[in-house]
């Protein structure tokens, strides 16, 4: 630690703490992170292998998504649990390009070993991946990266495709890619002169039963939810919509009230009562001229049956995100108190119906005001299938909206990773000191990309990795030779149409060396024993950090 070298600390260190530090820290660190990167190694590329996560409770995970792996693993080592970190982020910033990072990263700390072997001091290594990366991210922008406009959509394609390309969900990638790329189109909106595509935007619902294949592109919003009374309308055209917050129900009191009663007609008249209560809420509906009522909170059955009795189609118990995307997409307010909606508030939509979906009947609200409201309702014959298609259709929309607001892409399959690690290379003398033998090993370190690719696919990786080096060296270079995951051979990617956004390549480079240079840095780990529960009256204290 850099304190450390500033001058010696005194650590106070309580009864029970574990000291680990110098090389034997270093060592444990980097041993713990390299076995993470193992685990998700092999599911990296097409041809990776699935993993089945079983959790503590015995429900089971099917998955190939390496986010979704590192999350449910159960990781005690700090170390490790770093690793886990950079899955994350790479996940919320790309959406894609968690696997690479985190392989990266191993690779990384596994190249440090042997230069810390030859006693090259951990800063000396930090300080070389960190120049090394900024390189390599100047490389990605002006040398590796192609521009591309929205417009391009044959290129957007390509790149959902690839980036679902190692999911289990291949037999269906065409049509999801096709979905992702319109519902994300749908949404791209100018903000001054930046292009945003902001896919929290597209509503993602998914239902089992039926098939991948009837997976569809809803021009408008659903809604998980059915009519609240069957004598409702099934369907309303020209549909007036009223966002409603709060519920429309008589607030009984928390205590049971006492009422005194002398006489049955008192009775008669708190029955009355609570019944011209209801009736005034939907007054208050029909004034207002709505035909539509969505409702985050409860509705009285008597409410619900007066609404069906006005022809008012009513959904309760909504979630709060999905109003907000009604709101958006119909022009609607949410309004509080029933009494206050007026015509003002109400939002618009061509049809508001509901249908049956699998099992369950769903609201559809179709044809909205504003034309940048989509959703997508995924189907598939199980839990387990729906929730991999969602996790690959998440992954899919962040990558097609990177490229929308960025507009640059790059060769996948490996030749990205290659064509840094030969111009890393050449470029790594100009670089010196022993810094340069740190950049050498970041090169490498790249390398493990169409390695790993390579070696999932059952083909001699030390072949392929030479044929690479080859095909990005000399006159004939071509920076776009990549793996072919059929062959095990050099392919141009881009011929091949494995294409990924630059943004996912830098941020996995970025994240890697974040994390690998974090874990270099620590040479002393002060862990205290896990404290037993604090005696009766023991009060606060009993945990440090
Ligand atoms: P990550 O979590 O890092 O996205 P993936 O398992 O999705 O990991 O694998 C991504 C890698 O697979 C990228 O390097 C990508 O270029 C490569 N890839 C995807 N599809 C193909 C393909 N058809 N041919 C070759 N490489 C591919
Ligand atoms: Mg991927």
């Amino acid at each position: 630690m850099d304190t450390v070298l500033q001058g010696t600390p005194i650590l106070v260190l309580k009864e029970g703490t574990e000291r680990d530090r110098g090389k034997s820290a270093s060592a444990s660190n980097i041993a713990a992170a390299r076995a993470i990167a193992d685990v998700v190694r092999t599911t990296l590329g097409p041809r990776g292998m699935d993993k089945m996560l079983v959790d503590s409770m015995g429900d089971i995970t099917i998955t190939n998504d390496g986010v979704t792996i590192l999350k449910e693993v159960d990781v005690e080592h700090p170390a490790a649990k770093m690793l886990v970190e950079v899955a994350k982020t790479q996940d919320q910033q790309c959406g894609d390009g968690t696997t690479t990072a985190v392989v990266i990263a191993g690779e990384l700390l596994k190249r440090a070993e042997a230069l810390l072997e030859q006693n090259i001091h951990p800063t000396i290594i930090t300080r070389g991946y960190q120049i090394a990366v900024e390189e390599a991210t100047r490389l990605l922008a002006s040398e590796i990266g192609t521009t591309v406009k929205p417009e391009d959509e044959a290129i957007l394609l390509d790149c959902a495709t690839t980036a679902m390309g190692s999911k289990g969900v291949f037999g269906s990638r065409d049509l999801l890619a096709k979905i992702a790329v319109k519902a994300v189109l749908k949404i791209v909106e100018k903000r001054g002169d930046r292009t945003i595509a902001d896919v929290d935007q597209i509503k993602v619902e998914k239902r089992h039963g039926g098939t991948i294949a009837d997976t569809e592109l809803i021009d408008g919003i659903v809604v998980d939810k059915e009519r609240g009374h069957p004598r409702m309308p099934r369907t309303v055209k020209g549909a007036k919509i009223a966002l409603l917050n709060s519920s429309l129900e008589v607030k009984k009191t928390e205590i049971e009230s006492k009422i005194n009663i002398k006489n049955p007609a008192q009775i008669q008249s708190f029955l009355d009562e609570e019944d011209r209560n209801y009736r005034r809420m939907v007054e208050s509906v029909k004034a207002s001229g709505a035909n539509v009522v969505i409702c985050q909170k409860g509705i009285d059955d008597v409410v619900l049956h007066y609404l069906a009795k006005e022809g008012i189609f009513a959904v309760k118990q909504v979630k709060e995100s999905d109003l907000q995307k009604l709101a958006r997409a119909t022009g609607a307010k949410i309004v509080t108190g029933v009494k206050d909606l007026t015509a003002a508030d109400l939002g618009k939509a061509e049809l508001v119906e509901e249908k049956k979906v699998g099992d369950d009947d769903m609201t559809f609200i179709t044809g909205a005001v504003n034309p940048r409201s989509v959703s997508i309702l995924i189907r598939g014959g199980t839990e387990h299938v729906t929730q991999e298609v969602e996790r690959s259709l998440q992954d899919a929309l962040k990558v097609v909206s990177s490229v929308i607001e960025d507009g640059v892409v790059c060769p996948g399959g490996g030749a990205t990773e290659i064509d840094l690690a030969v111009k890393l290379r050449k470029w790594a003398p100009s670089v010196g000191g022993r810094e340069q033998l740190a950049v050498e090993a970041f090169a490498q370190a790249l390398e493990v990309v169409p390695w790993a690719l390579t070696e999932n696919g059952g083909f001699d990786a030390i072949n392929t990795l030479i044929e690479l080096r080859g095909a990005h060296d000399g006159a004939n270079a071509n920076r776009n030779t990549g793996v072919n995951m059929a062959t095990g051979k050099a392919a141009d990617m881009w011929k091949m149409h494995v294409v990924e956004p630059s943004r996912v390549k830098r941020q996995a480079l970025s994240s890697a060396v974040e994390v690998a240079n974090m874990v270099l840095r620590i040479d002393d780990i002060i862990a205290s024993k896990k404290s037993s529960p604090s005696p009766p009256g023991g009060g606060p204290g009993g945990h440090d950090h």
